[in-house]
């Protein structure tokens, strides 16, 4: 809000709330009836930007979240507000907390030593420090001693807050299938999802898929499930995944530092996966390509930069264009891929014009960083040749890049690469990026199955 609509009716900011001001009963009386009457004149109800959270003329705009993190209600180590608030004072907009197979909901206390264990002996001190003791429910003395986790509905009440904040209600289905972690995140979810398993990778995929779109239907409710981190475990092949067609999201950068990233010898890089899998896809079973997600999966949140192997948060996150914050429009959003996945690199527009078949960018500049944009294409198999994949067909330095498609490629998308890295790199020599989804693929798919 701002001071001067609000100071007619006889409150002022304090710069932490609105407090009565000292003002005299007749002031108020004749200030409270000159807007009853400006109210009826005009059918005003609100000062013009007193509500600007939430405007009437809503235009779309670029939503900053996090679909992927961890608190102590699975293998996380911090509570779960206070994951809420480390993403709430850094410019998030939405968070979803995706723990493993479980939703934080109902009464659940964990032993104190556990909880140290966990997140070192400050955490606890650092929860009372933030929330205070009235908010902190303890039990027991010494090694009984226990502590709540509170359930998000308890919680968010604290955390979020209209047009700036909001929490989406999430869950890591963590599955297994021949052996091989399969991890699929939901979210805006009802109620937890129990992995259903499966005799085959593709099936643990598609079984638990199935299980989301229930729900969804169940409970008359958008959820959007993507697949978490494939190369973890080396679990998925591009080919899996393309043919477990319910899928229509993946993590193409995932910040763990676990999770093979960029591939080895004999595994192709998260990105080259996604090129291969959408390949696939469009050339071979016309079916719709994945889009590409980018998240933290943070679980440790007592560490800092420069400390090998933990995942901390603030390394991946993606960007939903969306009117409204509201877990509705930013899962409609998701699924229609219009959203781009960042490693550090904001992308201030990104619009493919279908008539003039053209991908174009435009970079919000940071820094002295420069950067540079590659389109990146696939292309059929024909008579003479397979297919190609992933290949650049465009190299763009600067703020603005675009790319005019031929009509050849099966689609096309954009990587912009800074020249810095991001402020906590996950390896050495990496370097702040941004993937755009793929586009100019609609003409040959009937639609998404
Ligand atoms: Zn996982
Ligand atoms: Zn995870």
């Amino acid at each position: 809000m701002k001071n001067e609509h609000v100071s007619a009716g006889g409150f002022r900011h304090n710069g932490q709330g609105l407090s009565p001001r000292p003002a005299s009963t007749r002031g108020q009386k004749a200030s409270a009836l000159w807007m009853l009457v400006l109210a009826l004149a005009t059918g005003w109800s609100l000062p013009a930007g007193a509500d600007e959270a939430v405007p009437a003329d809503t235009a779309p705009r670029w939503w900053k979240g996090n679909l992927h993190t961890h608190t102590l209600w699975s293998d996380g180590d911090d509570f779960p507000e206070m994951v809420a608030e480390w993403y709430r004072t850094r410019g998030y907009h939405f968070l979803a907390l995706s723990d493993h197979n479980v939703l934080a909901v109902g009464n659940r206390w964990m032993a104190e030593q556990t909880v140290r264990k966990r997140g070192g002996d400050e955490v606890v001190d650092k929860y009372l420090a933030r929330f205070g003791p009235a908010w902190v429910e303890r039990r027991g003395e010494g090694e009984k001693a226990a502590i709540r986790l509170k359930p998000l509905a308890e919680f968010r009440c604290l955390v979020e807050e209209r047009g700036r904040f909001l929490m989406i209600p999430a869950e890591e289905i963590s599955d297994r299938a021949a052996g091989k972690p399969i991890h699929t995140n939901a979210s805006n979810i009802v109620e937890p999802i129990q992995p259903v398993g499966g005799r085959t990778v593709v099936e643990a995929i598609q079984g638990n898929l199935r299980a989301v779109r229930d729900q969804a239907e169940r409970a008359g409710q958008e959820i959007v499930a993507h697949l978490n981190h494939p190369n973890f475990g080396y679990a998925v092949t591009p080919a899996d995944l393309a043919q477990a067609t319910l899928e229509q999201h993946f993590e193409v950068f995932n910040g763990h530092p676990a999770v093979n990233q960029r591939g080895d010898d004999e595994h192709p890089s998260v990105e080259m996966f996604w090129d291969i899998a959408n390949t696939i896809r469009l050339d071979e079973l016309h079916a719709a390509p994945l889009f590409g997600i980018a998240t933290d999966d943070s679980h440790d949140y007592h560490s800092h930069p420069g400390e090998p192997k933990a995942s901390r948060p603030g390394r991946g996150w993606v960007l939903v264009r969306a009117t409204h914050l509201t877990p509705e429009h930013i899962v409609r959003a998701l699924k229609q891929g219009d959203f781009y996945a960042s490693s550090g690199v904001a992308v201030r527009e990104v619009a493919f014009d279908e008539s003039a078949r053209a991908l174009r960018l435009e970079i919000e500049p940071a820094g002295d960083a420069t950067y540079t944009t590659r389109f990146i294409a696939s292309f059929a198999a024909t008579d003479d040749q397979p297919a190609r994949i992933g290949v650049e067909v465009a190299t763009a330095t600067g703020l603005t890049a675009s790319y005019r498609l031929t009509g050849e490629e099966l689609y096309v998308r954009a990587r912009v690469t800074s020249s810095e890295p991001p402020h906590d790199p996950c390896w050495e020599g990496q370097r702040a990026e941004a993937w755009t989804q793929p586009v100019g693929w609609r003409a040959g798919v009937a639609g998404r199955q």
